[in-house]
């Protein structure tokens, strides 16, 4: 009888590897900076290439502005409620 062949270990790609601590963390900084023209919040490396640090402009939200939507309806009051609360429920919600 032939015996089975050795196991080898397959490596696991590194994204499917449980998360380690004491990897570096990389940081983006926070999403804060505003659209102008849509007022959509976006982090600073999303800014346009040829726009400026103190005038960032952005085209995946709004196109700068070239896209302009209609304002949302009002929502229906009970979603309204669990949206602004501070119940567990909303919380939750
Ligand atoms: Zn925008």
């Amino acid at each position: 009888m032939i015996p089975p062949p050795p196991l080898i270990p397959i490596p696991i790609p590194q994204a499917r590897q449980s998360f380690d601590p004491s990897w570096p963390v990389h940081s983006l900084g926070k999403m804060d900076v505003l659209c102008p023209d849509c007022g959509a919040l976006h982090w600073m490396v999303e800014r346009l290439s040829k726009s400026s640090n103190i005038n960032p402009c952005f085209g995946m939200c709004c196109y700068q502005g070239k896209i302009k939507l209609s304002p949302l309806h009002n929502l229906p009051p009970e979603l309204d409620t669990l949206f602004r609360d501070q119940t567990p429920q909303a919380k939750g919600f």
